[in-house]
């Protein structure tokens, strides 16, 4: 490493494209992007990129009519102060969960946006995420970052890697651009994993046999008309075998069928997305995308680490292979060793919290699976089968039966990808029941009856005041946003 610093090369191949798929985003991307000085009326314009406040579920739990809910992405009212699931289960139930502590299902069952025009970029009145185009934003991202921060983009094929004895690598060898050495290695070279897997032959931990969709088929669908109303939430509904994600972008839908090709064929599973798209959209070319859920058994080995598809992959239910990229950069950034003595000392700690943070993810995706009640296809009888389950998943979900998550569940990290917030939203909107004792609630109830009264104030006040998804997309086209 330089001395007083170090300098970032981002070797990309000309020619083998970027997945291209993965268009809903995490709320970290905004504080992100802010913090790389990307300017957000530029990523709305250039990434076809529109707000995502949260994920509405449809299906998972019966199957059957009106089943469905929200996981927003704004906290409950109060959150630090109190937890508002007992106080809900006493008196709350003419409610949903979500309703009763947040404003955002109803922004998003209204179709709002979660700002107004006047608010500067990044700010909001509700939290919120993006959806966008992947094969824009990744170019997008690459040029701001060679023009902006000062890192060299080369455009070139790495067709062999150099190790020294160690099993350290050296350098890799491209036609176009010669041998480039470096300190350290950062693979990001999608499911190809060329430096972490084929090269330091790092096992890859499967956990299909948890989640079980193994395959995608995309498409991209028009709009009716150019005004047609957007939603500002991914839309995930639940098939016989897996589950459809809609997600909306300013010009086009993206939508996608993950499902288990253990459980259908891929002729049904065709068939359920062209009916899920209707019946005009058929002739729309559909692209199909195997996945292999898991990730590597260590992300950081030798002076290599594995960020992105490279260290693993997830069904994108809860979108969070993104943010686990934008968590490996933020904690090397922090970290970054100052020479190679202290390197493995810092990636026994990367590779800690990496490693549990794959876990809770896939604790968290498989919660969404373990709570259905549906029985009506092997998927689903297959999916709340308890050795299908994680232990850990099950230890909670006997905790949870007496108390609801709260703060204690985030455990001893910083930083959870999903905070207990998510598991509440889950776990209520998918029916699960907790046992609340009337003294439990008591000391709590004026604190949380005031809240109830916010909330209801705040939901009135943003739905009157907030403007539709595309009417704000359309300004912020046109005027763009205040830069901060
Ligand atoms: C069906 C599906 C849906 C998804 N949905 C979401 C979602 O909603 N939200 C989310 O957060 N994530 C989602 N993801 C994941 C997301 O797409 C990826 O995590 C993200 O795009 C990062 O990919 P990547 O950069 O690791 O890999 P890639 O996009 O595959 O990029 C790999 C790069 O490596 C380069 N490369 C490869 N080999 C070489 C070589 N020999 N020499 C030089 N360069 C090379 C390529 O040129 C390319 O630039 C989804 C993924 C799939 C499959």
């Amino acid at each position: 490493m330089k001395a007083g610093g170090f300098s970032v090369t981002l070797i990309e191949s000309p020619d083998i494209k970027i997945i291209g798929v993965g268009e809903g985003t995490w709320p970290t991307m905004r504080s992100s992007l802010e913090k790389m000085g990307v300017s957000e009326t530029e990523l709305f314009k250039q990434c076809d990129a529109s707000f995502k406040q949260g994920g509405k579920f449809t299906g998972w739990t019966t199957g059957g009519e009106g089943d469905a809910y929200y996981h927003p992405l704004m906290l409950p009212q109060g959150f630090s102060q109190v937890n508002l699931v007992p106080h809900w289960m006493r008196g709350g139930r003419d409610q949903t969960f979500c309703d009763f502590v947040t404003p955002q299902g109803r922004l998003c069952d209204d179709g709002l946006a979660p700002k107004t025009i006047t608010q500067a970029e990044y700010r909001g009145s509700a939290n919120y995420a993006y959806h966008l185009d992947a094969g824009k934003f990744a170019p997008f991202l690459a040029v701001h970052c060679a023009e902006k921060l000062g890192v060299r983009h080369v455009l070139a094929d790495v067709v062999q890697v150099n190790q020294c004895a160690s099993g350290d690598i050296e350098s890799v060898l491209t036609p176009q651009a010669g041998e480039i050495s470096g300190d350290l290695f950062i693979d990001c070279s999608g499911f190809h994993a060329l430096l972490i897997g084929k090269t330091l032959g790092v096992g890859f931990k499967d956990c299909s046999d948890i989640l079980f969709c193994d395959t995608a088929l995309a498409v991209q669908v028009p709009f009716d008309t150019p005004d047609a109303p957007m939603a500002s939430q991914t839309l995930s509904t639940a098939q016989e075998a897996g589950w459809i994600w809609d997600i909306a972008l300013p010009t086009r839908r993206g939508v996608g069928h993950v499902y288990s090709s253990r459980h259908t064929t891929e002729e049904a599973a065709r068939e359920s997305l062209l009916r899920y798209i209707g019946a005009q959209h058929r002739d729309l070319p559909v692209r199909k995308i195997p996945i292999r859920s898991g990730h590597r058994q260590t992300f950081w080995k030798n002076n290599c680490i594995a960020v992105g598809l490279a260290g693993g992959f997830l069904e994108p239910l809860e979108s969070s292979a993104i943010v686990l990229v934008e968590l490996s950069a933020k904690l090397l950034a922090e970290q970054m060793p100052a020479n190679r003595e202290v390197m493995d000392i810092v990636a026994k700690r990367f590779n800690d919290v990496t490693l549990y943070r794959w876990g809770r993810i896939i604790d968290f995706l498989k919660l969404h699976y373990v709570l259905t009640k549906r029985a009506d296809t092997a998927f689903w009888r297959d999916n709340v089968d308890p050795a299908t389950v994680p232990e850990r998943l099950k230890e909670l979900l006997t905790l949870w039966k007496y108390q609801s998550p709260w703060f204690f569940d985030e455990f001893d990290r910083l930083e959870e990808v999903f905070p207990a917030a998510s598991y509440q939203y889950v776990l209520y909107g998918m029916g699960f029941e907790t046992e609340v004792i009337p003294e439990e609630t008591v000391d709590t109830e004026p604190l949380a009856t005031r809240l109830r009264q916010e909330n209801d104030r705040q939901t009135q006040q943003l739905r009157a005041q907030l403007p539709k998804n595309r009417e704000l997309l359309n300004k912020i086209h046109q005027y763009g946003l205040q830069p901060i």
